[in-house]
């Protein structure tokens, strides 16, 4: 028989969607595409070009468990220079990928029966990595009104003699949504007067929008410090998703944890893998750049098209690159076969049937009165998309 722990894990709940629109698109339907959760940029010459090198000179064994020092070093410059923060090679994991951090600290931390506070809406795996480390996921709601912010006086509320860590996502998947200092510094006296962690996601830190300023939780202080456990990776910013690099910074003695955890489960990330890290990281960075500006004409064209659409409200997301519109006005209404539409995914189902437009239900980040849009995906898909929606919610009845 299997686990019981395992018949707790739901498979990714975009994947029945994604499948149906690929079977559509395989059968020669043009859909559009707004699922997607990578950058449709490719990766950078230079990092390439890094690999290439790595490979012929034969750099193709074993590295230390926890990465090289060369990357370790390049990731201890990236927090000096982009979050002022301080560490040493001690402090920082490189695993294979940003989820593989977060599971090597759901791994390290929890004991049977913890609870993990999770502000809703969040990103998909983190209940399930909790669940899968025998500790329960608590959910705090967030509401449109705060910018989906947590507010500190509902983070004292959930606190139990059980909690065991915060997990922080800023900018957020699926909301778009970026946390400003000043909440952060309530988050963080809370965190420290309670003594538990929190681990802060913040894989689309380059991605913002605006001139708003990226602020790690971390950075705010010493003793705040010491209780952060910073998540980041290359996947988002580097556009660099399939090739598995993430990492973990925070106190020694965890990192130290997660380094046996992974010495024993999949060992070194890449290593050719590691030294286009390093490129990344220490060559120029101008491609971000470029990448944030088409990103911002996308956003603000999205973000108006979509408030234009009559039913449909958009906050305007400040980082990474998602809309999450609020469609709840439409529940009620009824597509032109005869069906209600009661929720998001009803909605991304209509979308998906009538308006071949394909994109993730909120209920799948724990929101049911919202869809996610992606706009990693070229201006003119998302002008097309944008009039399939339109025409599709148009097609509905009261
Ligand atoms: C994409 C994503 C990750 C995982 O990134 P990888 O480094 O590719 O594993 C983690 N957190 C969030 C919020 C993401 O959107």
């Amino acid at each position: 028989m299997i686990s019981t722990r395992s018949k707790n894990i739901k498979p990714s709940p975009t994947l029945s969607m994604d499948a149906k629109a690929k079977e559509m698109a395989s059968k020669g339907i043009d859909i559009v595409n707004f699922g997607v959760g990578e950058p449709d940029f490719d990766t950078p010459e230079f990092i390439k070009d890094a690999a290439i090198k790595a490979l012929k000179e034969g750099f193709t064994k074993y590295t230390p468990v926890g990465g090289i020092i060369e990357l370790k070093d390049a990731i201890i410059q990236k927090f000096e220079i982009d979050n002022n923060l301080k560490y040493s090679r001690e402090n920082i994991l490189v695993s294979c990928g940003a989820k593989h951090s977060l599971y090597n600290i759901a791994q390290a931390l929890y004991n049977p029966g913890d609870e993990v506070l999770i502000p809703s809406p969040y990103w998909v795996s983190y209940p399930d990595q909790v669940l899968l480390n025998d500790a329960k996921p608590v959910f705090i709601e967030t509401s449109e009104k705060d910018n989906f912010l947590l507010d500190p006086d509902e983070l004292k509320s959930k606190i139990s003699n059980k909690t065991k860590a915060l997990i922080l996502n800023s900018p957020s998947n699926p909301t778009g949504l970026t946390y400003d200092r000043k909440t952060l510094e309530a988050i963080a006296e809370i965190v420290i007067r309670h003594n538990i962690y929190v681990i802060s996601d913040e894989i689309y830190e380059k991605l913002v929008y605006d001139g708003v300023e990226h602020v790690s939780i971390a950075s705010l202080g010493e003793e705040i410090k010491k209780k952060t456990i910073i998540v980041n990776g290359l996947s988002k910013s580097y556009s660099m998703t399939g090739w598995r690099i993430g990492y973990a910074a925070g106190d020694k003695e965890v990192i130290q944890v997660m380094t046996n955890i992974q010495s024993q489960s999949t060992s070194n990330p890449n290593s050719v893998a590691q030294k286009a890290a390093v490129a990344a990281l220490t060559g120029p960075q101008d491609f971000i750049k470029k990448m944030i500006e088409e990103f911002d004409k996308r956003r603000i064209n999205l973000v108006k098209r979509l408030n234009s659409i009559e039913g449909v409200s958009c906050l305007t997301p400040t980082g990474a690159f998602y809309a999450f519109p609020n469609i709840s006005k439409l529940y009620g209404r009824k597509t032109p076969d005869g069906k209600v539409i009661n929720s998001s995914l009803e909605m991304a189902i209509y979308l998906l049937e009538f308006g071949k437009v394909a994109l993730v239900h909120g209920g799948a980040f724990g929101s049911d009165n919202h869809i996610r849009i992606s706009y990693a995906t070229s201006m003119e898909n998302i002008n097309k998309g944008l009039d399939r929606i339109k025409e599709a919610i148009h097609n509905l009845t009261i």
